[in-house]
């Protein structure tokens, strides 16, 4: 095949919290045509009522600027969904229907969750259970979002393979299911290469979170400060995954600059259309 193209283009986020200072860059995100994924109700907005309303207020604020494709970071530690415990799924069912509602008045298209699989599970043996809970958490809750237009992308957190997730989807087969996979917590917790991952997850993933670290820390740093081989990556991607998003994850504490700094060397690399990937035509 020697004259084979390949498109290289593929879906663009980037990641903020929907800070006042973050707002005149909303023109050049969407000339750049990147959707954004706006968060901060997991570390800021779950501590109150009125931090939720609050961090609302702004993701608003950017949505009334922003035409352009949006997702939802949803709320993450301790949420475990499928729970053991009927008192935990209350609290949990009810954190999520904020999180739905969110979703639904931002016109979000997306919601991140993370997959509150943990260590606990393999230190219990209770893997199987957990599957078994959270097949049937998500059959019966995915219709919901799916009558939204929103999909459920779950994240791995301390995942050391994609198995589980990749089962999970699988399990509860619904187009509007899928997985995110974050790079830099499985370049942390995963022996397997990010391709591997990104081979087995396939077709099943829907979001990727981007950013660098060194290995030893979730440091979510500018793309290049640290250990993780991105080319191989984007190959793997535009093979198995070309549907995916990739959202780029990098800390909101830095300045705007920075990311966006980031944001349009990837689009610089994936809008390059037609490039040649065979012997030269
Ligand atoms: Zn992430």
């Amino acid at each position: 095949m020697g004259c084979e193209h390949e498109d290289l283009k593929m879906n663009l986020m980037i990641c903020m919290r929907g800070e006042p200072d973050q707002l005149p860059f909303l023109p050049e995100i969407a000339e750049l045509g990147a959707g954004i994924e706006l968060g901060s109700y997991g570390l800021i907005g779950v501590q109150s009522e009125r931090d939720w309303e609050a961090r609302f207020a702004r993701h608003q604020a950017v949505r009334t600027q922003f035409q352009g494709t949006i997702a939802i970071h949803g709320p993450f530690i301790g949420m475990e969904y499928g729970h053991i415990d009927h008192l935990i799924r209350d609290v949990v069912n009810h954190r999520l229907d904020m999180t739905f509602d969110v979703a639904v008045k931002l016109k979000a298209r997306r919601v991140v969750l993370h997959s509150g699989y943990g260590r606990e599970y393999d230190l219990f043996k209770m893997k199987d259970l957990w599957l078994k809970n959270n097949v049937g958490f998500w059959k019966q809750g995915i219709g919901r979002w799916a009558d939204a237009g929103i999909e459920i992308a779950l994240e791995n957190e301390t995942d050391q393979v994609p198995d589980l997730l990749v089962k999970l989807v699988d399990e509860v087969n619904n187009p509007s299911f899928g997985i995110c996979f974050d790079i830099g917590h499985a370049h942390l917790f995963s022996e397997l290469d990010a391709s591997e991952w990104v081979r087995r997850m396939d077709h099943r993933l829907l979001h990727v979170h981007l950013h660098d670290n060194d290995g030893k820390g979730d440091c979510h740093w500018p793309l290049g400060r640290g250990t993780i081989d991105f080319e191989p990556f984007y190959a793997a991607l535009l093979r198995h995954a070309a549907q995916a998003t990739i959202s780029l994850e990098v800390e909101d504490k830095l300045r705007m600059e920075v990311k966006m700094a980031d944001l349009r060397k990837l689009a610089a690399h994936f809008t390059s259309k037609q490039r040649s990937t065979g012997v030269s035509s």
